[in-house]
């Protein structure tokens, strides 16, 4: 018999994929999708090289341990090896720490919105999850502190912040961490953090050993531009990292992955080269936003939550048919949004030129 609460459960909403756009709608032309965060950039070259090297072993299962993906990870980072846990995707990390922590009938706490997978993972693991809105388009931390109680074994915040692309400043958190519970874990979901640029923000580093701790997750699915692949990793304190190494699947990352990730951190001249180019094109897409008579909020990420005052869906839907696919933020609680994935320069072009047409029709 199933799960009597995996009954009503939906598969996550994605993006609209490109294909399906073509198919559904019968668009020729191009299509330009700025709807799903990704790197449009691709990863380093050195790193395509490396996983067709590396699809000549793949009758072999992948090294278990991610030893010499952990060590480079480590040495960057400042922490020890035994500090890292890797994923298939940080979204697997979320799923462990979930497995590890949560009980059916305890709670975890987000804000709303925040990431889906969060709320995912707890339902079903039998937990229940309570959502704290958002406050001035940002993580309420005193409200979510209140909402703790007993029952509650974990905290996630995503920071920067998705859809919002806000962020947490170190201070605030600091002061806010040392008077919580210290038998709950904090979940600090880093998965945007590459392409902040405010000093003030939250070094979650410096926390993984605090009481109560706190556990970073990064991703190789935005920055170094490898979503297709599936590779993200946790940093945390090593009892921690221990129970999730024991309970995940031995191979859970697989070797092109692994391999690819080790390139894409090492060559560090391609990833500033990227992201300077995210960081001017953030810079341009929001004064042409606003040139438009839009409200763009400032964003620490690879996206634009932008205020469109009028239906965000339909904007969406406009937009589609002139083959740009951006998010419709309406699940999300924000109907008078869109969100803008930041594309390649050429493709953020041919979105604003989209966007002025459907501005003026209407
Ligand atoms: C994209 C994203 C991730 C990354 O997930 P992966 O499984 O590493 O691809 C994690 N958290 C948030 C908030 C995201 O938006």
């Amino acid at each position: 018999m199933i799960k009597p609460y995996l009954k009503d459960f939906k598969p996550y909403p994605p993006g609209k994929p490109i294909e399906e756009l073509r198919r559904e709608l019968g668009i020729e032309g191009p299509i330009v999708k700025l709807a799903s965060n990704e790197n449009p950039f691709g990863p380093s070259p050195k790193a395509i090289e490396a996983i067709k090297e590396a699809a000549k072993d793949v009758h072999r299962y992948p090294d278990p341990s991610g030893y010499e993906l952990k060590k480079a990870l480590a040495q960057k980072l400042g922490v020890k090896p035994e500090e890292i846990v890797l994923g298939n995707g940080s979204n697997e990390v979320i799923d462990l720490l979930v497995k590890a922590l949560l009980a059916p009938g305890d709670t975890a706490l987000m804000s709303e919105p925040s990431f889906l997978m969060y709320e995912k993972f707890v339902q079903a693991a039998g937990g229940n999850i309570k959502k704290i809105p958002l406050k001035n388009l940002r993580h309420d931390l005193f409200a979510l502190a209140g909402a703790i109680d007993e029952k509650t074994r974990l905290l996630f915040l995503d920071n920067p912040h998705n859809p919002t692309g806000s962020i947490i400043k170190h201070h605030e958190f600091e002061s806010w961490i040392k008077d919580l519970p210290k038998n709950i874990l904090i979940v600090l979901d880093e998965a945007y953090i590459e392409f902040n640029e405010d000093p003030e923000i939250i070094n979650g580093l410096k926390f993984k050993d605090h009481k109560p701790p706190v556990a970073i997750l990064r991703t190789f699915s935005k920055a170094y531009g490898l979503a297709g692949l599936r590779i993200g990793y946790g940093i945390m304190n090593q009892a921690l990292a221990d129970v999730l190494n024991a309970i995940r699947q031995p191979f859970n990352v697989n070797s092109l992955a692994l391999t690819a990730a080790k390139v894409a951190l090492e060559d560090e001249k391609y990833f500033k080269q990227v992201l300077n180019t995210f960081l001017e094109e953030r810079k341009r897409l929001t004064e042409a936003l606003k040139r438009f008579g839009l409200k763009p909020y400032p964003s620490q990420a690879n996206f634009i939550l932008v205020e469109v005052g009028q239906s965000g869906q339909k904007l969406y839907q406009a937009l589609l048919r002139k083959g740009v696919i951006i998010r419709n933020t309406e699940a999300y609680g924000f109907s008078t949004c869109v969100r803008i994935s930041i594309g390649t320069p050429e493709e953020n072009d041919f979105f604003l030129a989209k966007l002025k047409e459907v501005l003026n029709e209407a």
